[in-house]
């Protein structure tokens, strides 16, 4: 069993009574723009920004991210705004790059179950947003997280991001009851992905309420000064207007649950 997952009596990454959001691009792309984002979104209260460096793009032949290029961006744009950054890890010889300049490192869904990476990210001491697989259960994304914390980690924040589903009117299908079972489960942090569930940024904003409303402690949200031109998930990717609508009803929805939005 995930003993660990079950037993785990905090410190959260986030409090409890917080409601938290991570927001960015899908990719690391333009130095000056991320700025631009990242000051727009500190100016919003938001203090975390997610930006991928190295994307996991199911063709080989889609924008891979700027890579090595994409973190030293990264680097200085936390250097000149001040924002944490969040981004997705790739492989276990990128760890010690990442402990010294990520301050939340992301495992994504089609991560989820590499077990090395898992164990040496185990091993660390910085917050790990573990997303779940799209085609894994429940239990699989709790196991997961039980190789992480059996090799001593628990700083762990859950992210539902949408399973596969016969559905094709959105590109996965928001298992939004993942966060109340979840939730009566462990104590760790349980976050919620609408961009990726949906991959429409037409009910990005209903999902991240209906997130609130089921009692997820965060969000991750894809934002772009202008979605159109992103060179990845632009269908998905909302703008800065939308961005602020969303914070302002997830805000008041948020008071609702009885958390402070972060
Ligand atoms: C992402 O967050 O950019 C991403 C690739 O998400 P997922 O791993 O959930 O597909
Ligand atoms: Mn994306």
């Amino acid at each position: 069993m995930y003993e660990k997952v079950k037993q785990f009596k905090g410190p959260l990454v986030f409090p409890d009574q917080q409601f938290t959001i991570i927001a960015g691009p899908c990719a690391v792309e333009d130095e000056e723009k991320l700025v631009e984002l990242a000051l727009f979104l500190k100016s919003h209260g938001i203090t975390h920004l997610r930006a991928g460096a190295y994307k996991p793009r199911t063709s080989p032949y889609t924008f891979q991210g700027l890579e090595a290029k994409g973190l030293a961006i990264l680097q200085r744009v936390k250097a000149r705004t001040g924002i944490k950054i969040v981004t997705e890890i790739m492989d276990v010889n990128q760890i010690q790059t990442y402990v010294d300049n990520i301050d939340i490192i992301q495992v994504g869904a089609r991560n989820m179950q590499n077990f090395a990476l898992l164990k040496e990210l185990g091993k660390i001491q910085k917050p790990i947003l573990l997303k779940r697989g799209f085609g894994s259960t429940i239990e699989e994304w709790l196991y997961a997280c039980e190789y992480l914390m059996n090799e001593g980690n628990d700083q762990i924040i859950l992210c539902e991001r949408g399973i596969k589903t016969f559905e094709p009117m959105t590109r996965n299908t928001l298992d939004i009851s993942s966060v109340p079972i979840v939730k009566g489960i462990t104590n760790l942090n349980v976050f919620v992905d609408p961009s990726h569930s949906s991959g429409r940024s037409d009910i990005v904003r209903p999902l991240a309420r209906a997130a609130v409303a089921v009692g997820a402690d965060g969000l991750m949200i894809e934002v772009h000064h202008n979605p159109a031109l992103s060179l990845s998930d632009k269908d998905e990717t909302i703008d800065f207007n939308e961005f602020v609508t969303l914070l302002k009803e997830v805000r008041t929805l948020a008071t609702v649950m009885g958390k402070q939005i972060k």
